[in-house]
């Protein structure tokens, strides 16, 4: 099979070109290089987390590496053969287990038997899908699609310990079938979490409290989480919105020295920015989808289409990754209302 030369560089430039090329040369079994990795990050190379997830994609392809070192800004990876299976990946410090997931999550899921994945070290990291919006968000998604996923937090992990440990069950499907997502519908249910980890309480109060008279939601729509036993002091601020036809999960983090209020303004304003279109996808879930959607459409599902806003660099990157592997068309059109419909079809 012939190499698949990826520029980590070009687009957006960072740790998901790296990993959605992991994913995909899972599942072709193509072999990629990839030069430059994260080449616009501060740090670039390869972090902890991305060798963790360099490591987890060797082990369920069975493939061969160059360049897997802490890091590194090029590797080779040459699958031989996906494996479902029992899998325990540890990162070792507080890197994304989510992103992690997001390596391998979707191999697995093409995979020829069940497999249980037992993941170690942050669940909730700023830049990352935090657990909730996987669990609430990602997977219900991917299970309509025909996927057979369920996850559950053991333990939460925050910044810089880490320590966290979530076990993910999948059970494979050999076709994953296409999607629709163009309406919101009805909204059904709102809340807003606000958890606090070895972290006094009228933080969580304090947060609440703006979050809600701001969006002028009740107070019944707002709870605290008190977590005891974590490795590391954390605070996470996340609203779930549950439409008919799709769930979003916003979140923002609290950090020492940033004040409640802050991090409560952090939420609104990603919060109020859904709000203002009627598009069902946000950011962060538009450029996650591509993945199964693409793959969805590479294996002859028909095609695709789903509403989203803003696009962010991350889509357009993504889309770029995507085309370097799979069989597929991916097109982009402005709605008179500034958002952006997605279609994913056929060549
Ligand atoms: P780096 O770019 O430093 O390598 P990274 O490895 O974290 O960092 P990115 O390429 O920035 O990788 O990808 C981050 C991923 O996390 C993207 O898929 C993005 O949509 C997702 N993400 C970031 N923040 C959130 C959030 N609040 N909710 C859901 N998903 C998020």
């Amino acid at each position: 099979m012939s190499l698949v030369l990826i520029d980590g560089a070009k687009g957006e430039g960072g740790g998901q070109v790296l990993r959605s090329s992991l994913a995909l040369s899972l599942i072709t079994g193509r072999p990629v290089r990839i030069d430059n990795i994260r080449a616009k990050r501060a740090k670039s190379g390869l972090m902890r987390q991305h060798l963790t997830a360099v490591q987890a994609a060797a082990e369920i392809g069975a493939a061969q590496l160059n360049g897997a070192s802490l890091g590194s800004s090029r590797l080779t990876f040459t699958p031989t053969q996906l494996k479902a299976g029992e899998y325990h990946f540890a990162i070792g410090t507080a890197g994304s287990t989510m992103l992690v997931l997001q390596t391998i999550l979707l191999p697995l899921l093409l995979a020829d038997g069940p497999s249980r994945v037992i993941l170690e070290g942050g669940t909730h990291n700023p830049m990352a899908p935090p657990y909730d919006f996987i669990e609430r968000v990602y997977l219900p998604l991917l299970n309509r699609m025909g996927g057979q996923v369920t996850a559950s937090l053991v333990r939460a992990g925050f910044y810089p310990a880490g320590g966290g440990r979530c076990v993910i069950d999948i059970t494979p499907t050999q076709q994953l079938g296409r999607l629709d997502l163009l309406e919101r519908g009805p909204l059904l249910k709102r809340s807003v979490r606000a958890v606090v980890a070895q972290l006094p309480r009228h933080i969580a109060e304090r947060e609440l409290h703006q979050v809600l008279s701001a969006l002028d939601w009740p107070e019944e729509c707002g709870c605290i989480e008190a977590l005891s036993g974590t490795a590391s002091p954390g605070n996470v601020l996340m609203a779930e919105l549950t439409f008919e036809g799709i769930t979003e999960v916003f979140t923002a983090f609290g950090e020492r020295g940033k004040p409640a209020e802050q991090v409560a303004d952090d939420l609104l304003s990603q919060v109020q920015t859904y709000l203002t279109t009627d598009a069902p996808i946000g950011e962060h879930l538009a450029d996650q989808l591509l993945l199964p959607l693409g793959l969805a459409t590479h294996q002859g599902a028909t095609p695709s289409t789903f509403l989203t806003s803003p696009l962010s660099d991350h889509v357009t990157t993504h889309i770029d990754v995507l085309h370097q592997f799979l069989d597929l068309k991916i097109s982009t059109k402005r709605t008179t209302d500034g958002t952006i419909l997605l279609h994913l079809s056929s060549p």
